[in-house]
């Protein structure tokens, strides 16, 4: 079993029950459902699908601040095509933001990924005229990035605020907003959520770059977007801005995604290139919580495959990372918690980490020291169960322990009982929250062996005190 989550992008590849099937059985941890192509019609229909086969978590991919073209049909374009985008639905190519003040004559335009460079050759009342200087087919939903100009957009478009709505009606786990630039547009995002839902800032330019610290804070999840980011800060700045979000979202126990082009050689090949192994290896040996697929699962000829080789990666890097997080001084009990975990499963025989929570937080608090024990959350709650698996070697699974007398032994009996547990396993048990010092919480260490815990009996008798 190997402890590198995966999301999986569904697109035409992988959009029916069969294909998410099978990307289970290999072994996805997570899909994605990228909103800046399709309909809402499809995205129930994907949601469905993924819910019928499996406990994944499902997330909406919002466009949000990002830039993307709108339109109906799909256009050639050659070196000197001029191609008219307008700023609404009038024009058969359209922005889905109205930036048309912020544009002038002369700034260049990139479309999709930077595959495509063109120029603004004319402004019209309402459209824009680019002349192409290079080729390739433009379509609906393609990114936009901007070399020369930083354009301001709201942090939604309508469109956005319906999929919210639309998502929160299915029961949609996590919202990935995309070009998040600040902390404010997390706070928006979250005013239109519930409890429940779960938030990934996806960070794809120079503005989200400057200002992670304070968006890392406030997220469940941060995803290293790496597509935006290299046209965004170019290239050569993407390596060490990843390896730079990785180490401080494990500092926090924020769990991040490297996402983009991981294995894009798979899109048409069955195998990657050396360097795309070499840069999966290098992301899980950073820290990287999981890895996403794109292309590669969406509209790839080799969705399973590529499924496959991460894990095939995982696998034999995994045992070789080691964490030492550095600088991890707190007077809150989980992160203090989590440090005496770490300690002692590097220095007693330990088999499992079990923690009993109501948030996932003491499990993403463990999992950040990258432990060689697998972790495994027991929460009472549903969308906690989902939103963990996420989260780098952690598994997870409701039980509601709260109104048990003695909820370590209930745990370990249900535990064992469904095969996570055996009976010669040392297992440490943990259960904090986040309350402070001096406010009363959960707040326990206990190491047992299984064979030596009374399990038949039942609760009531069973006293952890007991000289046995
Ligand atoms: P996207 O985001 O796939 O929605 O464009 C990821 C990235 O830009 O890397
Ligand atoms: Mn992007």
């Amino acid at each position: 079993m190997t402890k590198t989550k995966i999301l999986a992008t569904v697109g035409p590849s992988t959009n029916k029950p069969d294909k998410i099937k099978a990307l289970c059985n290999v072994g996805v941890d997570c899909f994605r459902v990228n909103t800046a192509y399709g309909n809402r019609n499809e995205y129930s229909y994907i949601y469905d699908v993924v819910r019928e086969s499996t406990d994944a978590p499902i997330v909406f991919d919002l466009k949000g601040p990002e830039v993307r073209l709108n339109g109906e049909k799909s256009k050639n374009l050659v070196v000197g095509s001029e191609f008219e985008v307008g700023f609404n639905k009038d024009y058969s190519f359209y922005f889905n933001h109205d930036f048309y003040n912020q544009i002038s004559v002369g700034d260049r335009v990139y479309i999709d990924n930077g595959e495509i460079e063109t120029e603004v050759v004319e402004k019209k009342i309402d459209s824009v005229i680019l002349e192409s200087l290079g080729e390739g087919v433009v379509y609906d939903g393609k990114g936009i990035n901007f070399p020369d100009l930083e354009v301001e957009t709201p942090t939604f478009t309508e469109r956005d605020r319906s999929l919210i709505k639309h998502g929160l009606e299915l029961g949609v786990d996590y919202y990935a907003l995309s070009f998040t630039r600040n902390k404010q547009d997390i706070v928006k995002l979250k005013s239109m959520l519930n409890n429940e839902s779960g938030v990934i800032a996806k960070i794809e330019n120079k503005r989200g770059l400057e200002n992670f610290k304070e968006i890392v804070d406030i997220v469940d999840c941060v995803m290293v977007a790496r597509g935006d980011l290299g046209i965004e800060v170019s290239l050569e700045k993407v390596p060490l801005a990843q390896k730079k979000m990785i180490k401080i979202s494990n500092k926090h126990g924020v769990p991040v995604i490297t996402a983009t082009e991981v294995l894009e050689s798979m899109i048409e090949k069955p195998t990657p290139t050396r360097a795309e192994v070499s840069d999966a290896a290098n992301a899980i040996l950073d820290g990287t919580d999981a890895i996403m697929l794109s292309g590669e699962t969406s509209i790839g000829k080799y969705p399973v495959k590529s499924v496959r080789m991460i894990k095939k990666i995982s696998k034999e890097i995994e045992p070789a990372i080691k964490k030492e997080i550095n600088g991890v001084r707190s007077k809150k009990i989980p992160e203090s918690i989590s440090k005496a975990v770490y300690r002692l499963c590097q220095d007693m025989d330990i088999d499992k980490v079990v923690a009993l929570s109501k948030t996932g937080y003491t499990s993403r608090m463990i999992s950040r020291f990258r432990i060689k024990q697998p972790i495994i959350t027991v929460t009472p709650y549903h969308s906690v169960f989902r939103k963990q698996k996420i989260v780098y070697g952690v598994q997870t699974i409701q039980k509601n322990y709260l109104n048990q007398k003695n909820p370590i032994l209930y745990v370990a009996g249900e535990l064992k009982k469904k095969g996570y547990i055996d009976r010669e396993d040392t297992v440490l048990f943990t259960s904090t929250s986040k309350k402070p010092l001096d406010q009363e919480g959960d707040n326990i260490i206990e190491i047992h062996k299984i064979n030596e815990l009374k399990l038949n009996k039942t609760n009531r008798k069973y006293n952890r005190h007991d000289p046995r």
